[in-house]
């Protein structure tokens, strides 16, 4: 979706970035004293979620840069980091659970950079594994147009050992990364679904084909790859489909570039019911056999998500039988069922995926940092 607008906090007017922003932005940029402003301008459309899609808001990041993923309670979580670099996105997918986790939502980059250099250097200063992300509240690289952000991470996280860096995307904004000397410290990631669920509920998203051929590209320039099967839709004839899209990926990346690859069925707060039932009238997507989990989030019922992990797993082992592959909060008897084993029977999963980050990005140069 084509952002419209652009909103500047007065705080950041004058900062080179902004001024940089600026001059790759064609349209309307106003400076306002409080981000009410950019919320009542939001707030006003018929569709507020679609308005907060095309104005963009310049301002600080208040809160901390690095934070804990907040997982889910009474499922396996793997200890991720998020980057907070800015909020929400431009593409328009109908479970996308940022348009009921933001009130109200809006396209917000923060540019008090020092700040962010100032935690990650504490953070490399422990020496100890951490895996971390920017794509939690955000597409990792719809900032691309605009700002050099994914460069400047690059090349941070190319200057230490201990930390590795996953930037998730739905776009092909790869060809300013391609020549950086990243030292396999960033890991580039893909969502994955089928071509029925990306043509009918990721709206503004690059193709399967595109994403798969991005990301042979990254590989090619050495870039360690990860993919998420994520939302994993259960729908009639899925199987094959997603059988059809795992054969599609090993067909262009071989199994030594990949770090890991998630696997994660739909999953949603209740509330986000009405926002798809009103903004995609269309959508089917919210209709599936769905139960609430102890988490209060709408899951399919297990036997189903067992079943379609099952043929996921089979498949994706028939190409890669050594890949790290994980599922995003689910309980070991998911895991037991659909992979034969448990977390804890390897250490745990964060440990699991720390070991696979030490691997592939050369963390502590191969081996386990203390
Ligand atoms: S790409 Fe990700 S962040 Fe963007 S709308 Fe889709 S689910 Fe939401």
């Amino acid at each position: 979706m084509r952002v419209v607008a652009l909103y500047i906090d007065a705080q950041v007017a004058d900062w080179p970035e902004t001024a940089s922003i600026c001059s790759r932005f064609d349209g309307p940029i106003k400076t306002v004293a409080t981000a009410d402003e950019v919320y009542a301008d939001v707030a006003a459309a018929k569709d507020p979620v679609r308005r907060g899609k095309q104005v963009l808001y310049l301002t600080r990041n208040k809160g901390a840069y690095i934070r804990q993923c907040p997982g889910t309670s009474h499922y396996t979580c793997c200890g991720y980091k998020i980057l907070h670099v800015g909020t929400f996105c431009t593409m328009d997918c109908t479970y996308c659970i940022l348009q009921s986790y933001f009130h109200p939502p809006v396209l917000q980059y923060f540019l008090n950079h020092a700040d962010l250099n100032a935690e990650l250097e504490q953070l490399f200063a422990t020496r100890t594994i951490h895996r971390m992300g920017t794509g939690e509240f955000t597409d990792s690289l719809i900032w691309e147009p605009w700002t050099g952000l994914s460069e400047a991470l690059i090349r941070k996280f190319a200057g230490q050992d201990c930390c590795a860096l996953e930037l998730k995307t739905k776009t092909t904004f790869i060809d300013t990364l391609l020549d950086l000397p990243h030292r396999r410290r960033t890991i580039l990631a893909w969502s994955l679904n089928t071509e029925r669920v990306i043509g009918s509920e990721e709206q503004g998203t690059a193709s399967l084909g595109a994403r798969l051929n991005a990301a042979a590209r990254c590989a090619a320039q050495g870039y360690p790859l990860a993919f998420h099967f994520d939302p994993v839709v259960i729908n009639d004839g899925c199987e094959a489909e997603y059988r059809r899209t795992v054969e599609r990926l090993f067909a262009v990346i071989a199994p030594r570039h990949i770090v890991w690859i998630s696997l994660g069925a739909l999953r949603f707060m209740p509330d986000l019911k009405a926002v798809v039932q009103s903004r995609f009238p269309q959508s089917k997507i919210v209709y599936g056999e769905f139960i609430a989990g102890l988490d209060g989030k709408m899951r399919y019922f297990k036997p189903l998500r067992m079943k379609i992990y099952r043929a996921i797993a089979q498949a994706i082992r028939a190409h890669a039988p050594d890949v790290c592959l994980y599922f995003c909060m689910e309980d070991d008897e998911v895991w037991q069922d659909a992979l034969g084993f448990r977390p804890a029977d390897r250490g745990g999963l964060t440990r699991m995926l720390d070991d696979a980050a030490v691997r592939q990005c050369g963390l502590g140069n191969g081996s386990r940092l203390g």
